[in-house]
């Protein structure tokens, strides 16, 4: 089912599926498979990064780059070009249509530029933005802290000023995706007597061991170090790369949480259901497809992914009819993780006893299903765990009462 979304987004969609046969370069279908990964984690990216390093892959880069389409849903001044969610989402669905992929500028296009934007001076829009967008800057997020995840507000990473530089000590932690990253956004506290949430900034830190930062991957329980912890031993920034002011980070931290646009609403889905239209194939060749527990449990599957698909059609028909998202992000969030969670359970049951024992191979070496199951235990936790999502919509969309240590982070 497609939304109608009349004749303006309809010629639009048309320009765009033109410009994708006119410019994905002949092999870039065929150099990976694009749809599938519904969530991050496992050793399925090792297949991806290593197809994003193909000089076909580089030139998909430059072709969208020299158009203007990575960040495109930007304010052009910015970079992109201003396109609203729906313009985001159908882009989205051609590119899926096609079969190749959307370039991402990672954290930076979604967790940084946002705030950049909205609390940042022209000086710091002139000079950061263009560096996401080109793919110069890459960030990685130092929020989390070893005693400190959901309480954000907590942090003690400490920020000092030095002259004209902000100087930076502390450990933090969880930091995904740490090993590909130039840059770290951080959350320091900078006024340690001020209240919690006053006495913060938000800085940009070059990530790096010449600016005293030491990365140290954690290996995960499927065998990979997809994220790192970070120590910054007096790491350095310029006071111009403090968004929004000192001590005042919390009002950028909050952009970066409540920053959502439904530009991958209705293709969100998709790869959740390709995966289970995956198991299904391994249901049926197995045998395990007869057995009627297994088989109920698929369809409850089905039904889930059908109902993500809804969510996201519901979503974008209420931006077109110029409605703001509301705490759709935390509904999502808590629907597609506890929904992949069971998923994880019901894909190691499929496979049978063969899941309890690992395949074959270099180092730690998993099979795909058993990369699934583990990714999928990742999933409540990181981008707010599923007890914040509860306080999120508890709080802000059913109007309750709020809890003792109110609502923390959503990233
Ligand atoms: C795969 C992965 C990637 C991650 N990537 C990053 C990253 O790139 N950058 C980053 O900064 N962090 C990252 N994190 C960290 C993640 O944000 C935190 O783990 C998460 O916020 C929870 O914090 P915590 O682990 O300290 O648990 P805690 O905050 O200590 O929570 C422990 C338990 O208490 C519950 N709880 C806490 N507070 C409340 C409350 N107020 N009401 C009800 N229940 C509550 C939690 O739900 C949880 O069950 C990542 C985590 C994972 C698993």
């Amino acid at each position: 089912m497609e939304v109608d979304l009349g004749e303006e987004y309809a010629a639009f969609r048309l320009e765009m599926r033109e410009w994708i046969e006119a410019n994905a370069p002949a092999g870039l279908k065929e150099l990976a498979d694009w749809s599938w990964q519904p969530v991050a984690g496992g050793k399925r990216g090792a297949a991806l990064l290593k197809a994003t390093a193909d000089p076909i892959y580089r030139e998909w880069t430059k072709r969208l780059l020299d158009a203007n389409l990575i960040c495109a849903q930007w304010p052009e001044e910015f970079g992109g070009r201003g396109w609203d969610s729906i313009r985001f989402a159908v882009f989205n669905e051609e590119l899926r249509r096609h079969g190749v992929p959307a370039v991402r500028r990672g954290m930076g296009e979604t967790l940084v530029g946002p705030p950049i934007m909205v609390h940042g001076t022209p000086e710091q829009q002139a000079y950061f933005l263009p560096r996401i967008v080109s793919g110069e800057d890459v960030y990685c997020q130092g929020y989390s802290e070893p005693n400190h995840g959901s309480d954000l507000g907590a942090v003690e990473t400490k920020g000092v000023v030095d002259g004209d530089e902000l100087v930076i000590t502390g450990q933090k932690t969880w930091t995904s995706g740490a090993q590909n990253a130039n840059m770290i956004f951080v959350l320091c506290r900078t006024n340690p007597d001020a209240p919690k949430h006053r006495g913060l900034s938000y800085v940009l830190v070059p990530f790096s061991q010449e600016n005293g930062v030491t990365v140290v991957p954690l290996r995960q329980m499927s065998g990979a170090s997809g994220f790192c912890e970070d120590f910054l031993d007096a790491a350095r920034a310029p006071l111009f790369n403090v968004i929004g002011g000192l001590d005042n980070g919390w009002a950028p931290a909050m952009t970066t949480l409540g920053f959502e646009r439904g530009g991958n609403a209705t293709t969100a889905h998709l790869g959740f259901e390709q995966e289970l239209w995956d198991l299904i194939g391994l249901a049926r060749k197995n045998g395990k497809a007869n057995d009627p527990l297994i088989r109920q449990r698929l369809a409850w599957c089905f039904t889930q992914v059908q109902l993500m698909r809804y969510a996201g059609l519901r979503l974008l028909a209420s931006l077109a009819e110029g409605r703001q998202p509301g705490p759709e992000a935390s509904i999502s969030k808590l629907f597609w993780s506890e929904y992949h969670k069971s998923f994880g359970e019901l894909a190691l049951d499929v496979v049978g006893a063969d899941a309890m024992i690992r395949p074959d191979g270099e180092g730690y070496a998993t099979n795909e299903w058993q990369d699934v199951f583990f990714a999928s235990r990742a999933g409540t936790i990181y981008s707010g765990t599923s007890q914040i999502q509860k306080n999120i919509i508890g709080e802000r969309a059913l109007g309750l009462p709020r809890g003792p240590q109110g609502i923390a982070k959503v990233t």
